[in-house]
C-alpha cells in the first residue's frame, strides 16, 4: 500500500470505527498523525474526517480506537480542526471517559487552543455539564478565562449549570493535582507548578514524577498554540468550508465556531 493510500486508509477505518482497520493502516505504514485538512482545497474530497485519527475518534467518544492510537504513539499535542488539540475535541464533545483516558495519558488538562481557550471552556460552552465537573475535578484551572469562549463565558443561554461549576469552583480558591491518579484539592500556593508548562500543578513531587512518566513529558512545553503559527481564524474558515462541501458523513463532532 503506498503512504497516501494508507494514510487515507487509516482514516477511513476510523471514521468506520473499524479498529482491524486502523491496525492494518499503520501496519501499511500510514502516518498516525495524518490530517486530511492539512493540504485540503475547496473542490478536493470531503469523505474523510477533516482531523487526525485521534481527533476525530475523540470527539466521536471512541474510547477503544483512542487507547490503541495512544498505544500506537499518536501525538496529543497535534493540532487540528483550527488548532484544537484531542483534549478539546473530546471536551467540546462532552465525552468525559475520553476526556479522563487522555489526561491518565499525560494529556496537559489546560492545553490551549489557537483561540487560547482552554478544554474546560469548551465542554462548558457546548453545556457539557458532566465534562466540566470532571475537568474541574482532574485540575482544570476555573480562572482561565481569556479565550475565544471564555471571554463570554456566563454570556450564553443554556449553559448556566456548567458556568455555575465554573464559578463555585473559582470561589473555593482551591485547585486539584494534576496528577489523575490523585486530584487531591490544594491552595494554589502550595502546589507545585511544573516548571516547563507552568500550566499542571502536583500535591507532591512523587505526583509529578507520576504524571510525568505517564506522559506528561510528551505533552509538556507543547501546551500553548503559538500565534506565529498558521492563523487560526482561517484554519476555522476551511474546517467550515470543508464542513460545507461534505455530502453526508459524522456531524456531530464538529466544533461550532460560528
Ligand atoms: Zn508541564
Ligand atoms: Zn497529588
Amino acid at each position: 500500500m503506498a503512504e497516501t493510500d494508507a494514510n487515507e486508509f487509516l482514516l477511513g477505518a476510523a471514521a468506520n470505527g473499524c479498529i482491524e482497520g486502523v491496525k492494518r493502516a499503520l501496519e501499511a505504514g500510514a502516518d498516525i498523525d495524518f490530517d486530511p485538512l492539512e493540504n485540503w482545497s475547496p473542490g478536493n474530497d470531503t469523505s474523510l474526517p477533516p482531523s487526525t485519527a485521534l481527533h476525530f475518534a475523540c470527539g466521536t467518544g471512541q474510547l477503544d480506537l483512542v487507547r490503541l492510537l495512544l498505544r500506537k504513539g499518536a501525538s496529543l499535542v497535534k493540532r487540528s480542526m483550527a488548532a484544537c488539540a484531542p483534549l478539546h475535541a473530546a471536551a467540546v464533545n462532552g465525552k468525559t471517559e475520553v476526556v479522563d483516558l487522555l489526561v491518565q495519558h499525560g494529556a496537559t488538562v489546560d492545553i490551549r487552543d489557537g483561540f487560547h481557550d482552554t478544554p474546560l471552556m469548551g465542554a462548558c460552552h457546548f453545556k457539557h455539564v458532566d465534562t466540566v465537573r470532571r475537568l474541574i475535578e482532574l485540575g482544570a484551572r476555573p480562572d482561565l478565562t481569556d479565550g475565544y469562549i471564555g471571554q463570554r463565558l456566563g454570556t450564553e443561554a443554556g449553559n448556566q449549570e456548567s458556568v455555575k461549576l465554573i464559578q463555585e469552583a473559582r470561589r473555593t480558591k482551591l485547585l486539584r493535582c494534576c496528577n489523575p491518579k490523585c486530584g487531591k484539592p490544594g491552595k494554589r500556593k502550595t502546589l507545585k507548578l511544573c516548571a516547563g508548562c507552568k500550566l499542571t500543578r502536583y500535591c507532591s513531587r512523587d505526583c509529578q514524577i507520576q504524571h510525568w512518566s505517564v506522559g506528561h513529558k510528551k505533552c509538556c512545553g507543547h501546551d500553548v498554540c503559538s500565534i506565529e503559527g498558521p492563523d487560526h481564524f482561517q484554519l476555522a474558515k476551511k474546517l467550515h468550508m470543508y464542513v460545507a462541501e461534505q455530502q453526508q458523513g459524522p456531524s456531530d463532532f464538529y466544533i461550532n465556531l460560528a
